[in-house]
């Protein structure tokens, strides 16, 4: 089933996303489930399920995106054959003896995140729209202005337009709803490129996510779902984050030697690995737009902050952004306000933004501090690594603070009762 493709005949407390990914997509199902009339605008074709090998571009989700795609009934959308959980996170230096080993169990967990293909989601959220007849989705428009008049949001795409009440970007790092409202992206080069790839590896992952810090940069070695032709197990995703000449070269190099520089990175983890989808690399710029609110207009996910993805928190903090933005709504227009009611805006913008700024800045202080060669870092970081893993309440701390679990988080993100 497809969603709702026709545009509302109601226009009253009408929001429009600009960008139907991950973000945009739980947002428009939670605003749909209050029975509110939401119009989803993606340039891109409509997100299909995948068949075949794992698509290149997956994420991690945490505990509390988990909750929140089951309490928002997108979960049983997913095909579970494709969605590998993992109950352990093994963290080391390369340069030393440090290292922290995560386990499930230690923080009364089942798992401690879950690893699937991005289109996977995408397509799950698209399932789950075609639920809400109120809920309308076009794929293949993009859209090409925006302009506030007399209270509302006129947006443009080729000969269409649609008003809205509330305006929402969802459209990625490069929001151009961003640039229509006036408000600063704050991008910074991060120095570092982003190379993903998949890889079938000789020892079994055992649902263990792995991350070596280099001097260069981090790499991760994320448990990929079985795929019977590779045997249980035994494919990772990988994604390796270094200075963009190391990560060019790389990429160049032949498929044998790339796999030989990836075993001896890891200190052979995983055994032998054969290299067995094509090499795709991002530039990793970090954003943080200096508001996510204006009048009568809302940013989430990437078109709010873009952080390193070296612990693998982007999706996680914009589906967070989405169920906090989807509860301040729906608080407002309970109590007879608008949808877009900026005291409404506002509290959405207090409740994420700190949130977001904390991890971003988290995220810059371990790129750093894996960055140095001197010394006593050096020693001081492997010193930490061995305390924090031996002490129990720090390591609690740590593992929590990854699987998303916040003091402010919305009722959705939380576990069912
Ligand atoms: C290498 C790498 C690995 C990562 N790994 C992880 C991970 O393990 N875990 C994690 O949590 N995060 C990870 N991230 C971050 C994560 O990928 C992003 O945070 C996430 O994709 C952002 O989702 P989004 O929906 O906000 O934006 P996007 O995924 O960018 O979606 C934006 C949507 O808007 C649409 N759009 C854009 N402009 C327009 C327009 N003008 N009109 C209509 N539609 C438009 C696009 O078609 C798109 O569908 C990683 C990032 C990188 C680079």
């Amino acid at each position: 089933m497809q969603p709702n493709s026709v545009s509302p005949a109601s226009e009253k407390q009408h929001i429009v996303i600009v960008g139907g990914g991950m973000t945009g997509g739980l947002l428009a199902v939670l605003l749909a489930e209050q029975g509110l009339t939401v119009t989803v605008l993606d340039g891109a074709p409509a997100p299909v399920m995948p068949t075949g090998p794992a698509q290149l571009r997956v994420s991690t989700l945490t505990e509390a995106s988990h909750w929140l795609l089951q309490n928002s009934g997108v979960w049983e959308y997913l095909d579970m054959s494709r969605v590998q959980p993992y109950d352990a996170m093994q963290v080391w230096d390369q340069d030393g003896t440090g290292e922290v080993l995560f386990r499930a169990r230690e923080v009364g967990a089942q798992s401690l995140g879950w690893l699937l293909e991005n289109g996977h989601l995408a397509a799950a959220l698209y399932r789950r729209a075609a639920d809400y007849p109120n809920l309308h989705w076009r794929c293949g428009v993009a859209v090409e202005g925006a302009r506030r008049e007399e209270g509302r949001w006129q947006v443009r795409a080729g000969d269409e337009q649609w008003q809205a009440d509330l305006l929402v970007g969802a459209d990625g790092a490069r929001s151009r709803v961003r640039d229509w409202a006036g408000i600063s992206g704050g991008a910074r080069d991060s120095g570092h490129h982003a190379l993903v790839a998949t890889i079938a590896t000789a020892l079994p992952h055992n649902a263990c996510a792995r991350q070596v810090f280099m001097e260069s940069g981090p790499l991760a070695l994320l448990p990929l779902y079985s795929d019977p032709q590779q045997g249980e197990q035994r494919q990772c995703s990988i994604v390796w984050s270094g200075w963009p000449e190391r990560i060019a070269r790389l990429r160049e190099a032949a498929p044998a030697d790339f796999a030989a520089e990836l075993q001896a990175a890891t200190g052979e983890a995983l055994g032998e690995v054969t290299l067995l989808s094509e090499r795709a690399v991002f530039p990793i710029q970090e954003r943080h737009a200096s508001s996510y609110v204006a009048a009568g207009l809302a940013l989430v996910g990437d078109a709010a902050h873009v952080i390193h993805p070296l612990a693998g928190q982007g999706v996680n903090l914009g589906l967070l952004d989405a169920a906090v933005l989807a509860e301040e709504v729906e608080r407002a227009t309970q109590s007879g306000r608008s949808c877009a009611d900026s005291a409404a805006l506002a509290r959405y913008q207090r409740r994420r933004r700190g949130e977001n700024l904390l991890m971003q800045n988290a995220m810059r202080g371990f790129q750093q501090l894996f960055g140095q060669r001197a010394l006593p870092v050096r020693w001081l970081r492997n010193t930490g690594m061995r305390w924090v893993n031996q002490a129990g309440p720090l390591k609690r701390l740590f593992a929590s603070q990854a699987m998303g679990r916040g003091a402010d988080l919305p009722v959705r993100a939380r576990p069912r009762a």
